[in-house]
């Protein structure tokens, strides 16, 4: 397939990760078919990608987009609750919960839902690609496209490939991530690639130095950004990103590495099984997220 044949992008999962992805794509003149479980999560979606913090009002808002163009973006957004409706589709983005066997389940299904042409890209954070494959048939035509949070903003797609990706859904991923304005860098396929590794040792350094008392939560993000020039501080990424995504990404690198300084620290844990796993305002159900928890205010 060449990236001219490239009409349709499925997108599965609508949370966090997929209804930016969703975006990007519509904006960049696809049409988007964004599927999720949940009719609840789509609706957000849809309303994120229309007025929400890095949604189409903000870029009209900014002069960035017309109007016209911004109605337009949103009618090439579908969304279904069902995996059938990505027949069509000719490039899927998976943007499910971080669990390898729900993505492989959902693998598995599209493999035979899709067409025999049509390439499937995970946006996994850090589950190895070779290991995704194996629940597909179509194992050239699979690859890793890690996006970066806020999807619509964030300029790197680290590309992955898996031991049977071939070259050209290699090319084809990196010359549509072009398309969709982002700068593609390949990276190895091994647990957590390079960046979920590098930012998980700094994440849970920053938790494991908010426990021995070396730091407050505030004082740690503002010390980040005022020291090295990050645009977040560890605690507030953690907030953006999710806790639940944080906590099962320290627990697979931890279990596929054996490496203590990836292990996911205490307090992680408590947050996320007391239902903190993050903004509220763009994690449905979510109690809210460490400034929350603590009664910290920001
Ligand atoms: P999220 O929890 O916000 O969204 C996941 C969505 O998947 C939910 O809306 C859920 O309803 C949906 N889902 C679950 N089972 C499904 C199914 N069977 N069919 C369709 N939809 C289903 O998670 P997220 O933060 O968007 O993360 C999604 C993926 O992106 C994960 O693999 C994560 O590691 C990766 N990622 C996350 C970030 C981040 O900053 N949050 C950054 C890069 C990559």
């Amino acid at each position: 397939m060449k990236l001219e044949d490239v009409k349709v992008i499925g997108v599965v999962g609508a949370g966090v990760m997929g209804h930016g992805i969703a975006q990007v794509a519509a904006k960049a003149g696809y049409e988007v078919v964004l599927v999720d479980i949940s009719e609840e999560v789509l609706k957000k979606a849809l309303e994120l990608i229309e007025s929400g913090p890095f949604g189409l009002k903000r870029l009209v808002e900014k002069g960035k987009m017309s109007e016209e163009d911004a109605k337009a973006c949103m009618a090439r957004i579908k969304t279904s609750t069902s995996l059938d409706s990505l027949k069509d589709a000719d490039f899927i983005i998976e943007a499910v919960t971080e669990n390898a066997d729900l993505k492989k389940k959902i693998f598995s299904q599209l493999d035979k839902i899709c067409k025999p042409e049509a390439i499937i890209a995970s946006n996994t954070s850090g589950i190895m690609i070779s290991d995704l494959a194996t629940a597909v048939d179509r194992k050239d035509r699979f690859i890793g496209m890690h996006w970066f949070n806020p999807a619509p903003v964030m300029k790197l797609i680290e590309v992955v490939r898996g031991a049977l990706t071939s070259d050209e859904t290699f090319d084809l991923t990196v010359e549509l991530s072009r398309k969709f304005g982002k700068i593609p860098i390949e990276a190895g396929d091994g647990p957590g690639f390079f960046t979920t590794r590098f930012i998980n040792s700094w994440l849970v350094e920053a938790v494991r130095l908010f426990e021995m008392g070396i730091g407050g939560i505030r004082e740690i993000d503002e010390m980040c950004r005022l020291a090295f020039g990050f645009p977040m501080g560890p605690f507030e990424l953690m907030d953006l990103i999710g806790l639940d995504t944080a906590l099962h990404i320290a627990e697979y690198l931890y279990e596929e590495t054996k490496e203590k300084h990836y292990a996911p620290p205490n307090t992680l844990k408590k947050l996320v099984l007391s239902g903190y796993i993050g903004d509220k305002k763009l994690k449905p159900g979510s109690r809210g997220g460490w400034y929350d928890f603590y009664g910290i205010k920001k």
